[in-house]
Order: C-alpha cells, then structure tokens, then sequence
C-alpha cells in the first residue's frame, strides 16, 4: 500500500477546508497558536516513516500525556491502581464534575482530568523527582532527550485551571489524593504542558503498536497492560466522543485542546496528526476528518 501517496492526498483533500474548529482559548497561551497548521505522520510497525505538513512542529499534547502518565502508574503499581480509578467511558466533558460527586471520588476513567489527576499523585508517591522522572520516562519512549515541558503553557493553565484545582480539592475531599492538592495540580499541569511534533508521537506511542516496546526494542509494558490501555484509549480517548471516533475512525487513541490525536493500530501502525481547531467537543475537527479518510482508504481498523 502506497501509505505516502494517501497522506498526500489526504492532506490536500484537507488542507483548504473552510470549516476549521476553534483554536482553544481557555488556557490563553495555547490561544496564539494558528488554526491553519496541519500535519499527519505514520510510523509502521517496521519503522517506516510517511509524513506530510506540519509534523516537525512542536505543539502541546495537552491530555494526550493522560495516556503516557497512566503507563507509567499501570508499570509503577500494577492493577492496584483501578482501586482508585475507574475503566468506563464518561459520556461527558473533560473536565465534568458532578459525576465525581454521585460516585464518591472515583473517576470514571483515568484518561478524563479527574482520573488523570488521580495518576497525578499516584506518580507523586510513588517517583523520587516526579516532574523529572515523567520527563525521563517520555523522553526514553520517544528516544528523543529534547522533548520537554512548555513552561510558559504550565503556567497559564495554573494560572486559569479553577476547574482542575476544583476537581482536585473535590478529590482530596473523598480521599482520592494523597498528596498535598497544589503539588498535584503543578506535576498534572506540567505533564499536559508538554510539547511534541506529530513525529515524536507517533514514535512515542509506537509502545502500544509494538506490544509493550518502544522503537528501540525495550519493553515498557507487558502484553496485557497494553491490551488493558489500548481499551482505555479506544472507550475514554475522545471526551463524550469516543463513540463517534471509534464509529469514524476506528482506532484506540487520544486527542488533546492542543489540536493533536494519536491513534495506533497494534501491530501496524501509530499515526500522529495535527490541526489546532477543534469541535464542539475538543476535538480536532480536521484531524478526526483525515484519520476518518485514513482507515477507510486503506480498510485499516481494529474492526
Ligand atoms: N490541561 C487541559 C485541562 O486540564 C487538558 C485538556 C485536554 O487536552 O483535554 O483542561
């Protein structure tokens, strides 16, 4: 299968779209970003790469950093941590809080701000240099010493995120927090905060294409943690839309407000895009659309 020639033609089918989503403003500095940028990268399983627009251009991962957080908590604790967190799907926004309540303090999923928050502190307890030792374990999934934190981005979530520091107090308030609430909210604004091109996802989320092991051949993750974390992906990745996503697209995988979404499909492939307009509900609209173009052109799916 000609991979390039369909990302080319994708992305031309894309590229001058009068219908872009909305750039997210409610974290201000990732407001200044342009709507026009596009890029979609694949990486197969034999390491092989195609590449079209904007995929060396650094952007913010925002909660797609969820999924790597939770796997580095899945290989710190093991299954002691679904005491803390839930595997269903929300059918609600990000960053919803009644449910919460009606649940007493266990998070639907770990891939909504609640659950994520939760990984949060799980990391906290359980790294010596929690912001350092995230970084460390990105950087080794992503063989890439140069991806780091955005702090001017960190910054301007904290300095608006009332909703996550909510969320939080609301789980120290069930017990769900172990950690003092304010060093949760840093390390969790950090991890959102970190900055990535399409190229850099797709190589880092090549670990759930390859069983557990990142391009370098090392093993992250056992076989069933990956089964386990590829559900969560493909149940929990898309806001209230992972049904329309998996209806669409087919694929696990995880959008962030920055505009990204990576999707593998185990033992074939991980694919990286990039549009910073999203849809009504935080997703990437041209993004979405061109994963969509993407598995049926080539009849790729799980399905
Ligand atoms: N840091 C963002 C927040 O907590 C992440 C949102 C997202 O990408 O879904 O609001």
């Amino acid at each position: 299968m000609d991979f390039q020639k369909i990302l080319n033609d994708i992305y031309a089918a894309t590229k001058d779209s009068s219908e872009k989503g909305t750039v997210a403003t409610y974290i201000p500095e990732l407001a200044k970003v342009s709507g026009d940028k596009l890029g979609m990268f694949l990486l197969d399983a034999e390491q092989n790469v195609y590449s079209v627009g904007d995929t060396s251009e650094r952007f913010s991962i925002q909660s797609i950093s969820k999924v790597i957080a939770l796997a580095q908590a899945f290989d710190l604790v093991g299954n002691t941590l679904w005491k803390r967190v839930d595997v269903e799907p929300s059918g609600n926004p990000f960053n919803f809080l009644s449910l919460l309540e009606q649940e007493n303090g266990i998070p639907r999923n770990p891939l909504i701000n609640a659950g994520a928050l939760v990984i949060s502190d799980i990391l906290i307890s359980n790294l010596k240099d929690p912001k350092a030792d995230f970084l460390s374990y990105v950087r080794g999934l992503a063989d890439d010493p140069s991806i780091d934190y955005d702090e001017a981005v960190a910054r301007s979530e904290s300095e608006t995120g009332f909703r996550n520091r909510a969320t939080a107090n609301l789980l120290k308030s069930f017990g769900n927090i172990e950690n003092d609430v304010e060093e949760v909210l840093d390390f969790y604004f950090h991890q959102c905060s970190v900055a990535m091109s399409c190229e850099q996802l797709a190589k880092t989320f090549y670990v759930f294409c390859n069983r557990g092991k990142c391009t370098k051949q090392s093993e992250y993750l056992t076989l069933s943690q990956v089964k386990r974390i590829n559900a969560i992906m493909l149940t929990c990745g898309f806001y209230d839309e992972a049904g329309e996503f998996a209806f669409e697209v087919g694929l696990p995988g995880k959008s962030g407000v920055g505009g990204g979404i990576i999707a593998v499909l185990p033992d074939h492939f991980s694919v990286a895009v990039w549009a910073p307009g999203l849809n009504e509900k935080g997703n990437s609209l041209l993004g979405m659309q061109m994963l969509e173009q993407f598995t049926t052109q080539t009849n790729l799916s799980i399905f």
